[in-house]
Parts: C-alpha cells; sequence; structure tokens
C-alpha cells in the first residue's frame, strides 16, 4: 500500500516521493531522512516509487 502522506524528517528507503503541495519529485537513493520540498519547502510527501516508514512506527522521530 502506498502512504499518501510522509512528513519531512520520516526515514525512507529508495524511492520515489512527491510533493503533496507542488508535485514536486525527488528521488532518494538509499535509506535517509525526507528533506522539505526542495521547490516550496513543504514538509509533506506522497509515496510514488519505494517503501516510506513501516505501518506501525510511521513517526521515529517521537518515540523515546
Ligand atoms: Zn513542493
Amino acid at each position: 500500500m502506498k502512504k499518501e502522506h510522509v512528513p519531512a524528517g520520516s526515514d525512507v528507503s529508495a524511492g520515489i516521493f512527491e510533493c503533496n503541495k507542488c508535485g514536486k519529485q525527488i528521488t532518494t537513493p538509499s535509506v535517509s531522512s525526507l528533506p522539505p520540498c526542495p521547490k516550496c519547502n513543504n514538509g509533506d510527501w506522497k509515496v510514488i516509487s519505494g517503501v516510506g516508514d513501516a505501518k506501525e512506527d510511521p513517526y521515529p522521530y517521537q518515540k523515546e
């Protein structure tokens, strides 16, 4: 299942993500944190290709 909303800062694996605000697409080459959109500085991404955070662990920086 593709995730429609992945916040900037989430750990993601390699894939393609589309900005939910301006439609800018970025490619992440490997496991990394999603940056804010380089075009509009939005921090809400949609997964186009690849895998976002695990369903049970959507916000890795908000837990202990
Ligand atoms: Zn954008």
